[in-house]
């Protein structure tokens, strides 16, 4: 059962070519045929228009001589084999025929009829005679000076030869076409199924990745536009198994950034319920532990929450003039005593006064606590994290410098790409530079990373200041 693009290709371009084919060979067959009747009809005439100008000087009931020269014309005539001529009297007679016999009288004459009775004197006829034969026939009758009739001569010709010609030229004819129309039938079913055989491949191919193989690969069989879907599909499926692997690694990190402020609260809280209540010393730690972990819980599921309104694209800005200064100080605040616990140096020279910018406070002070924040995580113990507030141009510049372990060349490019994380061992959910860099773009701003592995990490936040 002939289907899909195969049926479509019969339908439009087989069905079209041997259309065209037939009626081409229709037409030449015509065109051929019509050619070579007319040239037997016109030879036929020729010779009729010789024998007519010997034959019309003379009176056919007075002249002696005119039977004479008739028998003689005709006796002499070298194309006998071609074509017969029978030369007729006023009467109706035959008066004489070329090949010696006299024609039956049943075997008809259309072409004398109707030239006897046309006013031209002159008639073709193309028709069978009784013994079957197929002949062609032209009648012209012979009238003298004084415009009385001599007599008619008709020539006649044997359509066999001509026929034979015409077969063959009509055999030659449809043996071309099926030739063309085999080459079409071939040429297509081979264009046909370059494409339906990878099609099919890449529709297998498709439905294994829709069931989740990502590691299903099609054979690149052609270097054309199939080729190039293959590719497409291929980078497809490679691009879903890594973002699948980035979905399960952003899970499980996030289940474990999760669970180790719970297992602290937990454990505090369970220490609190089955100790009674402890010194106040032991009282506050654990309250002290309870509060900064429960903190950064709500950090999280803060930084999930604008992870999914960014998805959804539904984040939406507060917007409202700013002083930068007032906003970083805050969240530095916040940062002070666990730089110094970890005892990293967190330097800020602050400026004393910087121009407003229009920006959300709440995603903004989100923005300096992640970028701060990584730059205190990434550090080790004695390192220096240092920040810097510069009004150049209608735009500040906030630049977080840190003497961490740095980034590899190959991982900058990727680091604001959501999920991604370039040290594995660390803590996070490798989200927060992707929220960061949204933001901020909202903020018709940018950010910007450094980085050297060893020498440290930079990056630049630029806002534009707010019109007057
Ligand atoms: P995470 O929550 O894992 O820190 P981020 O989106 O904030 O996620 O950062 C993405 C990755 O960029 C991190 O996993 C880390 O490898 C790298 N990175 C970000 N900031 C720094 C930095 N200051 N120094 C070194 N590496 C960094």
């Amino acid at each position: 059962m002939v289907k899909g693009i195969t049926k479509r290709w019969v339908l439009n371009t087989l069905c079209t070519i041997v259309a065209i084919v037939v009626f081409a060979v229709v037409c030449l067959s015509y065109v051929v045929t019509t050619y070579y009747y007319s040239s037997v009809e016109q030879t036929l005439s020729g010779r009729s228009v010789e024998l007519h100008n010997i034959l019309s000087d003379f009176n056919a009931d007075t002249d002696v001589g005119f039977s004479a020269t008739a028998r003689d014309y005709v006796e002499n005539f070298t194309e006998k084999e071609h074509m017969e001529i029978i030369v007729i009297r006023r009467s109706g007679d035959i008066m004489i025929t070329s090949t010696g016999f006299t024609p039956e009288d049943k075997e008809p004459m259309p072409d004398y009829e109707a030239a006897k009775e046309g006013t031209s004197g002159y008639a073709k006829w193309t028709g069978k005679l009784s013994t079957g034969e197929k002949v062609t026939a032209v009648t012209r009758i012979v009238k003298n000076s004084s415009g009385n009739t001599v007599c008619a001569i008709r020539y006649v010709s044997s359509m066999s030869s001509i026929n034979k010609l015409v077969f063959s030229a009509i055999a030659i004819f449809t043996a071309v076409g099926l030739l063309i129309i085999s080459l079409v039938i071939f040429s297509g079913t081979y264009f046909v199924r370059s494409i339906v055989r990878p099609v099919r491949v890449i529709s297998d191919t498709a439905k294994q990745i829709a069931q989740g193989d990502f590691n299903a690969q099609i054979d690149k069989m052609y270097d054309d536009e199939i080729g190039d879907l293959c590719d497409s599909i291929n980078d497809m499926a490679r691009e879903l198994g890594a973002s699948e692997r980035l979905k399960n690694d952003f899970i499980s990190s996030v289940s474990h950034e999760l669970r180790t402020p719970l297992t602290a609260i937990k454990g505090w809280a369970e220490t609190m319920q089955s100790c009674g209540i402890p010194d106040q010393e032991t009282f506050d730690k654990g309250m002290d532990i309870i509060v900064k972990e429960s903190t950064r819980l709500t950090g999280i599921v803060e930084e999930l929450l604008d992870f999914s309104r960014m998805q959804n694209e539904s984040m939406v800005l507060r917007l409202e003039k700013l002083d930068i200064l007032a906003e970083l100080e805050e969240v530095l605040y916040m940062l002070r005593d666990r730089a110094m616990n970890e005892q990293k140096h967190l330097l800020y020279d602050q400026p004393d006064i910087m121009p407003a910018v229009m920006a959300d406070r709440n995603k903004l002070k989100q923005v300096f606590l992640n970028i701060i924040d990584n730059a205190l995580k990434y550090t080790p113990a004695e390192g220096v994290v240092g920040i810097q507030v510069l009004c150049e141009d209608k735009i500040i510049k906030i630049i977080v410098t840190d003497t961490g372990c740095g980034i590899a060349p190959d991982d900058l490019p990727r680091v604001k790409d959501k999920f991604f994380k370039a040290n594995q061992s660390v803590r996070g959910s490798g989200i927060g530079l992707a929220i960061a860099d949204e933001i901020v773009a909202k903020h018709a701003g940018t950010l910007d990373i450094e980085s050297g592995i060893g020498v440290g990490t930079t990056v630049t936040i630029t806002l534009p200041i707010a019109s007057e």
